[in-house]
């Protein structure tokens, strides 16, 4: 299978992404409205010189939360500690990244939904009143002793605020979404970073790998990087629309910047079963993928794109979607 261009995160991207990665807020592209929100909030913080509100950001993967976490960091001038939701798996782990924190720090919780409950029961009355609540002993012994935290600000991301429970949801004073870029903000993107990597490119090269990179920057910077290197082995460099399409072609990517998982998706919709509606569980099986997976990563694209859609019973395939397989409704209505 092929999860070369896949939006998630992998280790061997992280010291690229860093240095990809816009520092300030200035340089963040597009997301005008939280730009501005959130400039707002970081402006009153500064001037009252205390911690910003508490921040959740929602959006499918490499759309940029955990840039805009370490935005919030660097506009503010303070420290930030990074965790992944799902490695916090006792209490003590999170009484002791909380106590080392420092007064005003970042606290950036990726994939916060994944959490268990015991992280969350210590997570309330530390948001709520910076203050960690330990019981020790056990039995009629035990007793509570509060420990004092210093005010902090936790960012948290998720793909989809449904996956929160209410009481977490509410501790948040703000909540932002990110949603998929447009091709001119991807391009003004892929110039950035082709300039940071030293790169030649086409402005005409630089939109074609912003047009099919499913609106998200994570997947243009990845595109650039294996462009480049068709630029680097079989040409002199610089990159020009030819050889950005010829990398394209190998990496599979189509018109519409669909990858083959996209595609075989699409395909078993439509051929293995019928177009739909068919169910989640039953559709991760076939591709032998998580259900996550799928309804983060894959399906959000194809949704807004209108090539799938989810109805109670499960996906159905939509004609426009047929066409991109090549597999359009047998007597060619929609009804
Ligand atoms: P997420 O945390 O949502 O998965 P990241 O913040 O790690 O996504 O972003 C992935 C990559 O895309 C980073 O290397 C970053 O450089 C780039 N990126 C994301 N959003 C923007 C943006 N608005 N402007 C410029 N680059 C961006």
């Amino acid at each position: 299978m092929n999860q070369f261009l896949a939006p998630t995160l992998r280790p061997e991207d992280e010291e690229v992404e860093r240095s990809l990665r816009p520092r300030r807020l200035d340089d963040f592209v597009g997301q005008d409205r939280v730009k501005e929100q959130l400039g707002i909030a970081l402006d009153a913080t500064r001037a009252r010189g205390e911690a910003l509100d508490h921040v959740l950001l929602v959006g499918p993967p490499g759309l940029g939360k955990t840039t805009l976490a370490q935005i919030v960091r660097e506009e503010l001038g303070v420290g930030i500690r990074t965790v992944a939701g799902p490695a916090l798996e006792r209490k003590g782990d999170m009484a002791a990244i909380l106590t080392a924190l420092e007064e005003r720090d970042v606290l950036f919780v990726d994939e916060i939904h994944r959490v268990n409950r015991a992280i969350e029961e210590i997570l309330y009355p530390a948001l709520e009143d910076f203050r960690l609540d330990i019981v020790v002993g056990q039995g009629p012994a035990a007793r509570t002793l509060t420990i004092d935290l210093p005010s902090f600000t936790l960012v948290g991301a998720t793909t989809r605020t449904g996956l929160l429970t209410t009481p977490l949801r509410d501790r948040f004073g703000m909540t932002f979404r990110l949603g998929y870029y447009d091709p001119g903000q991807l391009a003004a993107i892929v110039l950035r970073s082709a300039d940071i990597l030293e790169v030649e490119i086409e402005d005409a090269a630089a939109a074609e790998i912003a047009r099919r990179s499913r609106g998200t920057p994570r997947i243009a910077n990845r595109i650039l990087r294996r462009v480049r290197d068709v630029a680097e082995v079989r040409h002199q460099g610089h990159v020009t629309m030819e050889i950005a399409r010829e990398a394209l072609e190998l990496l599979e990517v189509d018109e519409r910047g669909l990858e083959r998982i996209d595609r075989d998706l699409l395909g078993a919709v439509a051929h293995k079963f019928g177009g739909g509606p068919v169910g989640l569980s039953t559709l991760a099986v076939t591709l032998g993928e998580e259900p996550d997976t799928i309804e983060d990563v894959y399906e959000p694209f194809l949704l807004q794109l209108g090539f799938l859609q989810r109805t109670p019973r499960g996906r159905v395939i939509t004609e426009l979607g047929r066409e991109h397989v090549g597999a359009p409704a047998d007597d060619g209505s929609l009804f």
